[in-house]
């Protein structure tokens, strides 16, 4: 999916919510307080809230994660990442805030957490937000390569978007790194 599908497809914020539990959740939703999977959805105003019936907390998709406790909605959070993975350069503070229409102190902050995240074990629950962006490191996989690593086209494709992915991940840790100093 590139930059431009990501800002169509959640245009809608229920639908990143939808993304990202079927990501945390894939089989069924467990209680990040107990681990009990005894639990229902209710819808709480305009957010979808879960409640477990082990130790009788209520809770939502984000709880845990670098979007706990934020007012952001998740969806903006998605576009941000996605322009962040797709800057080859970088994206500061101020364009990020320029092409989503949002404060650049908010801005900040989120970028920062995401490359806090990124750095950390929360890195994992990224994962299927960052594979949302692909590109190719070098260009399509040429033939005569192809052939001498015995690979197939597909395989081929795989290699390039782990490069990619990889070499973004180690841009926004060099970003974090020259961010502390
Ligand atoms: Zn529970």
């Amino acid at each position: 999916m590139n930059i431009l599908n990501i800002f169509k497809e959640f245009q809608d914020n229920a639908k990143a919510v939808t993304y990202l539990e079927s990501k945390r959740w894939p089989n069924q939703v467990i209680c990040p307080y107990c681990n009990s999977d005894k639990t229902c959805s209710h819808q709480e105003k305009t957010k979808k809230r879960w409640q477990c019936w082990s130790c009788y907390k209520s809770f939502s998709v984000t709880v845990c994660t670098i979007f706990h406790h934020s007012h952001i909605p998740l969806n903006k959070w998605f576009m941000l990442i996605a322009l962040m993975l797709s800057a080859k350069k970088g994206i500061s503070a101020y364009q990020a805030s320029r092409d989503l229409g949002m404060r650049r102190v908010t801005v900040w902050s989120m970028m920062h957490r995401i490359r806090k995240a990124m750095a950390t074990d929360q890195a994992e629950l990224l994962k299927g937000i960052v594979e949302m962006d692909e590109c190719y490191v070098g260009g399509k996989p040429r033939k005569k390569m192809m052939i001498m690593n015995h690979l197939s086209a597909d395989a081929g494709l795989r290699r390039k978007r782990l490069l990619a992915r990889l070499n973004e991940r180690e841009k926004l840790r060099l970003n974090e790194l020259a961010s502390q100093c």
